[in-house]
């Protein structure tokens, strides 16, 4: 029952209004329901006494209506609270209108003075305002003491109306009003002190919080969604450099600039570990960054700030150490050039994309006069004087020419613009006269002494490193050929290498164009009857003119060229010995000569034996001359490969004896059938006894070692009798043919009398 009156009394959420709104209804109409039940029972007996009936009917219209009025404050409380103040102005109206004394009529009237309180208390102000307007018309009825209407024969003015109207005014407001009044009042106070209570918790936590706030640990901020700073604490505030109090309504990015947010790389070596994050620079210089936003139900943000500040300079430090360690794996620390890995992948870059039209060229200088600065000064000033000399290389150079320091004390620069050799040529002088001649360190004048060497680049280069090889053995040949007391690279060195290089160049072309040839150049017997021809190349280019072989052959061997000539000669040579075998029957040995670097070719016989099968030549019409200074260079292989040709039926003659530095005993180490005496001995028969001997004694161990003997350059009869006279078994030189040109020979083979014998003859005896 009390629950039903009193409701849930909880705190004055505003949803929960109508509770107490709800129970101060019901407490009205169930107060009013029963008190003024006594009153209506009396009056209604009393009425029935004196027979007005009419009395009873009213009576129990209003307890209807109360019935109803409780009813529906079950279900809605404005149906219910309307229904409340119709039944005060209906219970006026009544009072007012059916009640014949006016003096007790108008009592029933001060009901109607409730109605704005209830108004109030269940609509609004609004009604309430609007019912204390509407009053003024009974009470301005009641001011001129007139009644409303009377209606004749509804006379319900019994005897105790007097006691009953003082009786339903006393019940009405001495207990109903007041008893909802106190319904509210006691819902207030209790809302109140809630309210307090709230408050004081609301106190309590607040310092809780502005105490966690600013002793967090951490720096934090309370901002709103367009980032003002509503809250900082004292971290947050030292961090950015803020004045709370002075510095109100400003926004986070205000103290931040984000324009040069660093980003930094937190963690450990694992990278799965790392954490990036970004750093802003606060207007004092720090480095702070912005973690753990989280955004509150209310659409503020909380900020936690973390001083970056060290991590930034430790990033910033191992960024730097990282970046010096990136640029020391590919730059010289002494001059802060590219090393050579770095100067290897730019030249791959150059030899895959060839500059059409455009000469290239890798041009090393070898500063030669360190070694002096190191031994006269020390270390220190020979690093002073290999740095200047870069710096003033560096700046000799035509623009965006890379340079690189390729060893110790060679440099080496790629030209790539020029169109002709002698171009670069000229470039690399022009450079070379604007290095300086001697330089001033720490009071001693230096001397500034180079050597140059230049390999061109060919569209057949694929390696760096060939090319930087090339360079070098370059560089070397100019140091070489030079006077190393004064400065190095003459002019007499410029020519030459002038001249190399377009020999280099001619080379490639000249293979291209068909510009070489092969003489032949007879052996002859003891009587003068051909034993063999030797195939001698002649190269006449189109720019350079008539080069000679110890020219070409050389720089040949030197640019790596020498293969290439090499398989044209052998293609040749056995193209020939087809074309007699094929005009004559019969063909003499052919003597071809071999450098060094081909005898050490994996692919020479395979080469060998392609060019014979190509040709149907037999290993018999073939010999080789391989020199004695190109044997010793790799001298197991040389033997390897010496002895399988040896093996197959060619013939191996060893070239220009007794000019190298081995022993004549070397000569049993060579699988040869056959030794060609230097003709710089054949030269000095006659002359110089040394050379004499040295010929007897090449002539007998050759006889010792079953091979068969030839000296080269004879030219005078003199030294035909000397050499037929120490036991020499073949002859080539001016006396008897110099080298011919085919048709020359074509016409000494067609004559009859032509003391030729055909190879194949002593195919198996294996000599010439
Ligand atoms: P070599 O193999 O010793 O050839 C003999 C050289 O002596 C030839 O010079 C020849 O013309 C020259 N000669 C012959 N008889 C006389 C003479 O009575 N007096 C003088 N003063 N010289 C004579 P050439 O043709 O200029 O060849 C020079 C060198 O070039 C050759 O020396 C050989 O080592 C090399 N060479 C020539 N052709 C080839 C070749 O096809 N391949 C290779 N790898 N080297 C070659
Ligand atoms: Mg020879
Ligand atoms: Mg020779």
């Amino acid at each position: 029952m009390f629950r039903w009156l009193f409701l849930n009394e909880r705190a004055l959420a505003p949803a929960e209004h109508a509770v107490w709104k709800l129970s101060a209804l019901r407490i009205i109409l169930v107060s009013g329901f029963l008190l003024e039940a006594i009153v209506a029972i009396d009056s209604s007996i009393d009425a029935w006494r004196v027979g007005a009936y009419q009395v009873l009917w009213i009576v129990a219209f209003f307890y209807v209506v109360l019935s109803a009025g409780l009813y529906y404050s079950a279900r809605n409380l404005h149906t219910g609270a309307a229904i409340l103040l119709a039944t005060v102005y209906a219970a006026a109206f009544s009072i007012y209108s059916f009640i014949d004394q006016f003096s007790i009529a108008k009592l029933g009237i001060i009901f109607i003075y409730t109605a704005p309180i209830i108004a109030r208390l269940f609509f609004g102000t609004r009604l309430a305002l609007l019912l204390m307007a509407v009053n003024f018309l009974p009470f301005g009825m009641l001011l001129l003491n007139r009644p409303l209407v009377s209606f004749p024969g509804i006379n319900m003015t019994l005897q105790g109306a007097h006691a009953y109207i003082q009786s339903l005014l006393f019940l009405f407001f001495n207990v109903c009003i007041p008893l909802a009044v106190f319904r509210v009042l006691h819902t207030l106070d209790k809302s109140v002190s809630q309210i307090q209570l709230a408050s004081k918790e609301l106190e309590v936590s607040h310092g809780q919080y502005q105490e966690i706030f600013q002793n967090a640990g951490s720096a934090l901020l309370l901002t709103d969604a367009g980032g003002k700073i509503l809250q900082s604490n004292h971290l947050a505030d030292s961090l950015l450099g803020r004045d709370s109090n002075t510095d109100k309504e400003t926004v986070l990015f205000e103290w931040i600039s984000l324009d040069n947010s660093v980003r930094l790389k937190v963690g450990g070596a694992d990278e799965s570990a790392n954490m990036r994050m970004s750093a802003y620079r606060t207007r004092d210089g720090k480095m702070v960054a912005l973690e753990n936003i989280s955004q509150t139900s209310n659409d503020h943000y909380i900020v936690a700030l973390r001083d970056v500040s060290g991590l930034h300079s430790m990033h910033h430090a191992l960024q730097l150490s990282l970046e010096r360690e990136d640029y020391l794996s590919s730059h010289d620390p002494l001059t802060d050039l590219p090393n050579r890995d770095m100067l290897r992948q730019h030249l791959q870059g150059v030899l895959s994309n060839p500059h059409h039209g455009k000469v290239t060229a890798l041009v090393s200088f070898r500063l030669n006069s360190i070694r002096h600065a190191n031994q006269q000064f020390g270390a220190h000033t020979g690093d002073i004087l290999l740095r200047r000399f870069a710096e003033d290389l560096k700046r000799a150079l035509p623009p965006n020419c890379f340079c690189a320091r390729l060893r110790s004390i060679v440099f080496s620069f790629v030209l790539d613009h020029s169109r002709t050799p002698g171009e670069i040529i000229t470039l690399v002088e022009k450079i070379r006269h604007a290095l300086p001649k001697e330089m001033e360190i720490e009071g001693a004048t230096l001397m500034v002494q180079f050597s140059a060497g230049i390999a061109l680049i060919r569209a057949e280069d694929k390696e760096p490193d060939d090319l930087i090889r090339r360079s070098e053995m370059a560089l070397d040949t100019a140091r070489r050929s030079s006077d190393q007391t004064v400065t190095l690279f003459d002019e007499e060195d410029a020519q030459q290498i002038r001249r190399s290089v377009e020999v280099e160049v001619g080379i490639v072309n000249g293979l291209k164009l068909k510009e070489f040839r092969l003489l032949y150049q007879p052996k002859v017997r003891h009587d003068g009857s051909i034993a063999g021809i030797e195939a001698l190349l002649r190269w006449k280019s189109a720019t350079l003119g008539n080069v000679p072989p110890a020219e070409f052959i050389p720089i040949a061997e030197r640019a790596g060229l020498i293969r290439h000539i090499s398989n044209y000669v052998l293609d040749q040579a056995c193209a020939q010995i087809r074309e007699w075998l094929d005009k004559f029957g019969s063909c003499p040995v052919v003597a071809v000569n071999l450098s060094a670097s081909d005898i050490t070719r994996n692919d020479l016989i395979q080469l060998i034996e392609t060019s014979c099968q190509r040709y149907q030549v037999a290993p018999s019409y073939l010999e080789f001359e391989i020199t004695e200074t190109g044997l010793i260079a790799n001298e197991n292989l040389s033997i390897q490969h010496l002895d399988a040709l040896k093996a197959r039926g060619f013939g191996i003659a060893i070239d220009d004896f007794g000019t190298g530095y081995s022993s004549l005993s070397k000569l049993s180490h060579f699988p040869a059938q056959s030794v060609k005496i230097d003709r710089s001995f054949v030269a000095q028969i006659g002359y110089n006894r040394k050379s004499e001997m040295i010929i007897k004694a090449i002539v007998s161990l050759a006889n010792i070692l079953l091979c068969t003997t030839v000296a080269e350059g004879v030219e005078n009869e003199s030294q035909e009798m000397f050499l037929k006279e120490v036991g020499c078994d073949f002859f080539q030189g001016y006396l008897y043919y110099r080298p011919l040109e085919v048709e020359a020979l074509d016409d000494l083979f067609a004559q009859n009398d032509s003391p030729m014998q055909d190879a194949g003859a002593f195919a198996s005896s294996a000599t010439l």
